[in-house]
């Protein structure tokens, strides 16, 4: 993709190498400041105790520096990242503006190893996700690596189609559709995975619009297909379990995702991703 020259979001939250701690963190650090003005209180010499309380030293400070750094390369990643989410805002206030609405911007959250968000505390394994209730979409850029390496889905667009997904959920969340998840029935063709495949079909809208502005190169549509079939149910479970249960499945098979993917980039209309009207996924 042609997106070295596109505008940089100003809602991205680099969040990368801060401690996250259930708590601890901010825990520890109050306990030896209350243990060390007992200490005082009560004439003992405070280094006492500051020498028994973490040898590591304090959590915040060196871990941070020292073991959480982004690898080399995250920061071209960070820039992309930007300037993905910057069209998307672009794409999608366009397209509210034409039906009359205001889109709100999506913040978008880098983190490294866990989160804590508005759904929760969150680690890196569980993929880039979107809470509603902060309206934030949240991603390790690991993934990336993990998508390319683990999950055989290279490209640039492969990881641009990542950010569109979760940008679906939001768009979801905006014109209150994401309701419909849990009205009905889970497992295959249900509530969620409708979401889930119009989320993708809703990245498609987007990858179609950049190829109006000729922004793609060869092999872009291609690389986010593969990525689309590359995370489907039947796909990860047959890597991670050798086998396949339809039942469980939450975003679709990757056939579905593929077709709800191109049907968005095909069309470029809303009213092509309505998954919860088609009798087929
Ligand atoms: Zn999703």
């Amino acid at each position: 993709m042609r997106w070295q020259m596109g505008r940089r979001s100003d809602n991205i939250e680099d969040q990368r190498g801060m401690p996250v701690g259930r708590g601890t963190v901010v825990g520890g650090g109050i306990g030896t400041l209350v243990l060390v003005l007992l200490a005082l209180y009560f004439g003992v010499d405070p280094s006492v105790i500051l020498q028994g309380v973490d040898p590591g030293g304090s959590p915040g400070s060196t871990r941070s520096a020292q073991q959480q750094r982004a690898p080399a390369g995250d920061d071209q990643l960070r820039d992309f990242v930007s300037v993905i989410l910057a069209d998307t805002e672009d794409t999608w206030g366009e397209l509210f503006r034409r039906m009359g609405r205001r889109y709100e911007a999506p913040h978008l959250v880098l983190f490294s190893g866990a989160i804590q968000s508005a759904c929760g505390f969150a680690e890196a394994a569980v993929g880039p996700f979107y809470c509603p209730g902060d309206r934030k979409v949240y991603i390790d850029l690991s993934f990336y690596r993990d998508l390319r390496d683990r999950l055989g889905a290279p490209g640039d667009f492969a990881q641009a189609y990542v950010i569109a997904h979760e940008i679906g959920h939001h768009v979801q969340d905006l014109l209150g559709t994401s309701s419909k998840g849990g009205a009905h029935a889970q497992g295959a063709g249900g509530g969620s995975v409708r979401l889930e495949l119009q989320a993708d079909c809703y990245a498609g809208m987007w990858a179609h619009s950049t190829g109006q502005r000729d922004l793609l190169e060869a092999g872009d549509i291609q690389s986010a297909v593969n990525a689309a079939a590359a995370i489907g149910d039947d796909r990860l479970q047959k890597q991670e379990t050798g086998t396949v249960s339809p039942d469980s499945f939450t975003h679709g098979t990757s056939a579905q995702r593929v077709r709800w993917f191109t049907r968005g980039y095909e069309t470029g209309k809303l009213e092509a991703c309505d998954t919860f009207a088609a009798n087929q996924l």
